[in-house]
């Protein structure tokens, strides 16, 4: 089989991982820019972090044949901080002329808080002034469906974002049919833990439309599966799911959303 991971932590694994996933079927990956796990002290940690995602973390993938994307912003935990978050957004464009930049992301809201929307909607003039996709970081838990509608509300609220330019990710059972139908795609995350498991995913698969679906492990520095979509892929496999519909889920889905951005190049593609 053959798949693209749409959003993993990679700075935050091992070779190893890196391994497994070329051996799982993995055609290419997209990292977005995120938490550390801790909170950096200045812009200059993210200056680092930004070459680090478009510089050298490209050459450690390269090294396994797998193709490395990237999507630049300052997440929403440490939007908190407003003149740092400022600070930040004002690196971002220089690294947006970077060949291997999808957009902007995994931005959003994680405590649903007065800082965070208003970083959030900066980060969407940004996308908009630079004509960039769109990832979007959802809460967790009791915060997930009020943080999804504010942000879908910020959005819509822009007045020129196009809905098909924006994926809304870490959705839920709760959440994935108001993201549908407001026109945007869909992430879901399969995590061990908490998000989705394979088996309440494929759940969602079957209740849902899928065709502005994707699915990722969102593999980072805490308990994370990098190889979670290819384990979703065998129980859609074990339900009786065509290999046809498997691949346009796994594969020709996010090459579709991304390949909006012309920096994305259809692996399949490359190799013909
Ligand atoms: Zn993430």
């Amino acid at each position: 089989m053959r798949y693209i991971e749409p959003h993993g932590h990679m700075v935050s694994r091992t070779t190893d991982d890196y391994q497994a996933m070329t051996m799982a079927g993995c055609a290419a990956i997209c990292e977005p820019a995120f938490w550390a796990g801790f909170d950096r002290k200045s812009a200059d940690g993210f200056y680092d972090y930004f070459c680090q995602l478009t510089q050298h973390e490209p050459k450690r993938a390269a090294k396994f044949g797998l193709p490395h994307y990237c999507w630049l912003c300052i997440n929403p935990k440490e939007s908190e901080d407003v003149a740092l978050a400022n600070d930040v957004l004002a690196l971002i464009p220089q690294f947006l002329k970077s060949p291997t930049v999808l957009g902007i992301g995994e931005i959003g809201l994680n405590k649903n808080t007065r800082n965070e929307m208003k970083i959030l909607e900066q980060h969407i003039e940004l996308a908009v002034k630079y004509d960039q996709l769109i990832l979007v970081h959802t809460p967790h838990l009791e915060d997930k469906r009020k943080g999804t509608r504010l942000i879908m509300d910020a959005l819509k609220a822009n007045g020129v974002v196009k809905p098909e330019r924006v994926i809304i990710d870490h959705v839920e059972e709760h959440t994935i049919g108001e993201v549908l139908d407001a026109g945007f795609w869909a992430g879901i995350t399969l995590y061990p833990e908490s998000k989705a498991t394979p088996v309440r995913a494929v759940d969602m698969l079957e209740n849902f439309a899928s065709q502005r679906v994707w699915l990722n492990s969102a593999c980072d520095w805490g308990v994370s599966d990098p190889i979670a979509v290819p384990k979703a892929a065998q129980e859609m496999r074990r339900r009786g799911h065509s290999a046809a519909a498997i691949d346009s889920l796994v594969y020709g889905n996010p090459v579709r959303f991304l390949s909006q951005c012309p920096n994305f190049k259809d692996p399949a593609a490359l190799k013909s």
